[in-house]
């Protein structure tokens, strides 16, 4: 994160200036592509940058097309970690990181089979992280955030594609995806560590939460949270 590229240069990777601007609306500042970008990005901040206001940029994969300045004032407000999200189509560029506060994920494995998986054992996660201070990326940095219900236990089946999803959670949790720091919608509690989308079986043989077995969906449901937040089988190297 320290090597992170200049904003300019990662909206110059992802999108090409289009000369031939659509009759269209921004989906970021609402106005006419034919109109210049709303944002007065400073330029004099971190050096400049040289994108102009009425540059029109399309994303190279999905085509989807926007004012290049008003990309850069989103990829400014975010996290800056070198990736864009077409704010369209959330088709995402580069590698997106979150906001997880340090912690440690275990994997063990069960002998016993889980409600709906009778032909195979199960795999638990376990998530441990402990309260600490909030950093920038943080909703109130400097300020404390606590951990309720850690360490958090959580089930997968251990059949080829439960393991799939394990291999896949361990490159979200290595880019910091599967928690955030916000507010409990289940609690209200603010400054606190919640799950991030990416929904986990946390009961192993009851479902009294609506988060246990058996759900013959589950698998499927949890690989297009993954992918929605850039993590496929493409991240898996052999
Ligand atoms: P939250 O309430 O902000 O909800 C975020 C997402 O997590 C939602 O998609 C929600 O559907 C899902 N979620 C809610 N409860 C869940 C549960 N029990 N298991 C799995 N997913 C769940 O998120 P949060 O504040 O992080 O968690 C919700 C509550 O669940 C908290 O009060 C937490 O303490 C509790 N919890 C307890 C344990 C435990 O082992 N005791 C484990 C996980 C969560
Ligand atoms: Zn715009
Ligand atoms: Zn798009």
């Amino acid at each position: 994160r320290a090597s992170a590229p200049k904003p300019e240069e990662v909206i110059q990777r992802y999108m090409e200036v289009l000369d031939d601007v659509p009759d269209e609306d921004c989906i970021i500042c609402m106005d006419q592509l034919s109109n210049p970008s709303g944002y007065e990005t400073p330029s004099s901040e971190e050096g400049g940058h040289s994108i102009l206001a009425d540059t029109v940029g399309k994303f190279i994969k999905c085509g989807h097309t926007l004012h290049m300045l008003c990309m850069l004032a989103m990829y400014n407000n975010g996290t800056k970690d070198g990736s864009l999200q077409c704010p369209s189509c959330k088709a995402i560029y580069g590698e997106k990181t979150g906001t997880q506060p340090k912690g440690k994920m275990e994997i063990y494995s069960i002998a016993q089979s889980l409600p709906g998986h009778p032909d195979c054992g199960t795999i638990q996660i376990i998530y441990s992280i402990p309260p600490g201070i909030q950093g920038p990326e943080h909703p109130n940095p400097g300020q404390p955030y606590t951990c309720r219900g850690f360490p958090r236990f959580c089930f997968l089946p251990d059949n080829d594609k439960g393991r799939k999803v394990l291999e896949l959670l361990k490159v979200a949790w290595m880019r910091r995806l599967i928690f955030t720091v916000g507010t409990s919608s289940t609690t209200g509690e603010p400054d606190t560590v919640v799950w991030n989308g990416i929904h986990h079986k946390t009961e192993m043989m009851s479902n009294l939460s609506g988060h246990g077995y058996p759900d013959p969906n589950y698998l499927d449901n949890v690989l297009s949270e993954l992918a929605s937040q850039g993590v496929t089988e493409d991240c898996l190297t052999p």
